[in-house]
């Protein structure tokens, strides 16, 4: 897929991602910044500016905590592992956000030998990230198909789900920092899978249909 390796390109200015993370950080800091000083003033109640103060430090909040997971790994970090392990682990993970909003979960790990050099947090990270969208994707439940299987020597991951799909219109917006379609959203996921599977030596890739649902597949290395 021409758009997403053009992105991943883009993405290697690490000045680039730093300026839309400060800018995302800034917003709501001024904010909290403005209405302390009303409080202070006395022109406001802190129990009025209390939820305020309370949204907009959660969403810094949550802007570090997935930005966690972009550091390089240290080599000692790297180790041969099995990915259908990894895959069982975010499926038992998922369970129950995915029973709250009635989707189920199949994981189909066909080779239970497929090892690749990996850093296991991240990798982790990048599937719940995938499994995560795939379900906000079906507001009224749907069902997640996770398979993994050997193609040559790599490693095929596709996480499928029968969503509302990603319309054609937005489909080269994926993967900037900070692009999100969603009220809660951060727009850092695929990001954050874009920079870790490129520094696995992998690929991410998707396919979409609007109403009908989206596949992600991402290749991995296998290790000899
Ligand atoms: P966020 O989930 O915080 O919005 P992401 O980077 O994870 O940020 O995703 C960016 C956008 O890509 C989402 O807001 C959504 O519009 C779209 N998207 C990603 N995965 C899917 C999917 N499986 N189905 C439909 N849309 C998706
Ligand atoms: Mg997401």
């Amino acid at each position: 897929n021409q758009q997403l390796q053009i992105k991943n390109e883009k993405l290697g200015i690490a000045g680039q991602l730093a300026a839309s993370i400060a800018h995302e950080i800034r917003n709501p800091l001024t904010a909290i910044k403005g209405f302390l000083k009303l409080a202070y003033q006395g022109a406001m109640k802190l129990e009025d500016i209390y939820p305020i103060l309370d949204i907009e430090i959660n969403r810094i909040e949550t802007i570090a905590n997935e930005l966690m997971f972009l550091g390089k790994p240290a080599k000692s970090e790297i180790k041969e592992i099995n990915i259908g392990k990894i895959l069982l682990d975010v499926y038992t993970l998922m369970q129950s956000q995915a029973n709250l909003d009635n989707v189920a979960i199949n994981l189909d790990t066909y080779d239970n030998n497929l090892y690749a050099l990996c850093n296991v947090d991240q990798l982790k990270q990048v599937f719940i990230n995938l499994v995560k969208n795939a379900i906000e994707a079906m507001e009224n439940g749907g069902i997640i198909n996770i398979e993994a299987k050997l193609d040559g020597k790599w490693i095929v991951v596709t996480i499928k789900d029968n969503g509302k799909g990603i319309p054609k219109e937005i489909k080269n917006k994926l993967g900037e920092p900070f692009y999100t379609t969603k009220e809660k959203g951060t727009g850092l996921g695929l990001v954050i899978c874009y920079n870790i599977i490129a520094e696995h030596k992998g690929k991410i890739d998707f396919v979409s249909e609007d109403g009908v649902g989206t596949t992600f597949t991402i290749r991995l290395p296998l290790a000899n």
